[in-house]
């Protein structure tokens, strides 16, 4: 029988919990919306206006379009894509709200005055289709999609979601998420922009924290746009180092494998600071029942109990480094990959990354149950991002008062809200957007 572990702490005092978030108004949104939200960035990515040549431009607005709604040589490409506000209806409680999909828009001052006068909480990016889907929108009443149009083109998205790290979390659980904890969404981040990178050419990417408890991956690059859903579902296959089976048993899939093997590599560079230290995670009761539930099957249950017996000896700490350095030294190598793939491995939501129609949440949009802004995110600046200091939609407002020099009228439509974002804490993220805007240039990447 295997000894049982003396000596754990009382658990650590979970989180805080989320403080009651006064639901937003309709004024603060179209305040927001007005004044701080980058559409003419966020346009310019998803136009991609630089990769189409003017030729082709004219002739297929001449085929679709009068020319006279053509204002911009990216309006064409961007009028075809789709995109879904979520809006909150006037005179309707906070928290109300009514989706809508099938829009498409022609120009960044389109999307923008939809967005106010529809008090938009928040609106979520499709795909590119054959013909602008506000074309396809069902007549009033009907729910169905009329045009059996299948997207064109679509970024390669990824959806990591704290949620699935749970048993892995000694410091929060469910909705919470803390810095400690997202710490796991950097280690998934670096591996699997490293596997993008090195193994398919991928290199434009755009991270956007989801504003509660997750992270948004954008792959950019045109031969990712043009992916088939089979090929995006083969490609979340091969990203997926790791599985639970219905036994238990977890298992490191193709454990020699170059991509496995870089992937260990990569989380041995997170394992320390994200488990060890920062959730202590084998000092904790939550942590460590997870870890019970790898080795023991994992291990024989004789050399299990040495493992014990000599946590036991070591007792607990401020960190978990002593009990995982005798681990290393009582049991094989295979079972301390397994462990550390079992914390450490990407959850990968697989339909978000597999459908092409799937509506994602646009980056710099206005989480409505913690008011934070979903901030852009370069895969370098997700190691230390605390989600619980991410500008806030009050946040910005007030930092944008505190400034004499705010810019309310939109005079200049081009640059007044780039002028104020650089006035309050979302500037850097506004440059995280941008430094992406300039990867997509050409001459950034000759090889497209
Ligand atoms: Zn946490």
């Amino acid at each position: 029988m295997a000894a049982t572990i003396s000596s754990l702490p009382a658990p650590r005092a979970p989180a805080e919990p989320e403080p009651a978030f006064e639901p937003i108004q309709r004024e603060e949104l179209v305040s927001y919306y007005r004044n701080l939200f980058p559409f003419n960035q966020l346009v310019q990515w998803l136009s991609y206006p630089a990769e189409v040549p003017p030729s082709k431009i004219k002739q297929e607005a001449t085929e679709s379009f009068s020319s006279a709604v053509i204002s911009a040589s990216a309006s064409h490409y961007l009028a075809r894509r789709e995109f879904a506000i979520v809006l909150q209806p006037s005179g309707a409680a906070p928290g109300t709200e009514i989706f809508r999909r099938h829009l498409s828009f022609l120009d960044s001052g389109a999307l923008r005055r939809a967005i106010i006068a529809d008090h938009t909480v928040r609106f979520e990016v499709g795909a590119i289709h054959p013909r602008p889907p506000n074309l396809n929108r069902p007549a009033s009443g009907k729910t169905a999609f009329l045009s059996a149009s299948l997207p064109l083109e679509r970024e390669l998205v990824f959806d990591i979601d704290m949620d699935d790290y749970d048993r892995a979390r000694s410091c929060c659980s469910g909705k919470q998420c803390c810095r400690r904890c997202f710490g796991y969404i950097a280690c998934a981040g670096d591996i699997l922009t490293t596997a993008l990178r090195e193994d398919f050419g991928f290199e434009r990417t755009l991270w956007a924290y989801s504003g509660r408890r997750g992270a948004h991956l954008w792959v950019a690059d045109r031969r990712a746009r043009l992916l088939t859903p089979d090929a995006r579902g083969a490609i979340v296959s091969y990203l997926n180092l790791a599985s639970e089976g219905d036994d238990g048993h977890f298992r490191i899939l193709g454990p020699r494998l170059p991509p496995t093997l870089r992937a260990r590599a990569i989380i041995r560079r997170h394992f320390e600071r994200v488990v060890l230290r920062d959730q202590n995670a084998f000092n904790h009761a939550k942590t460590l029942a997870f870890i019970e539930s790898i080795l023991s099957v994992a291990l024989s249950r004789d050399v299990y109990a040495r493992v014990r017996d000599e946590w036991n000896r070591i007792g607990t700490g401020p960190d978990s480094l002593e009990r995982w350095a005798a681990l290393e030294r009582l049991v094989p190598g295979e079972a301390c990959d397994t462990l550390m793939f079992a914390f450490c491995h990407p959850r990968l939501d697989v339909q978000v990354t597999r459908q092409t129609n799937h509506l994602l949440k646009s980056p710099f949009c206005v989480h409505p149950a913690t008011g934070r802004i979903c901030v852009a995110l370069s895969t370098e600046e997700l190691a230390d991002f605390d989600p619980e200091a991410v500008p806030t939609i009050r946040s910005v407002e007030r930092e944008l008062n505190r400034s004499e020099t705010a810019d309310r009228e939109p005079a200049d439509e081009a640059d007044f809200t780039t002028r104020n974002i650089h006035r309050t804490s979302l500037r850097r993220s506004l440059l995280t957007l941008e430094a992406f805007l300039q990867s997509l240039q050409p001459a950034a990447m000759p090889s497209e």
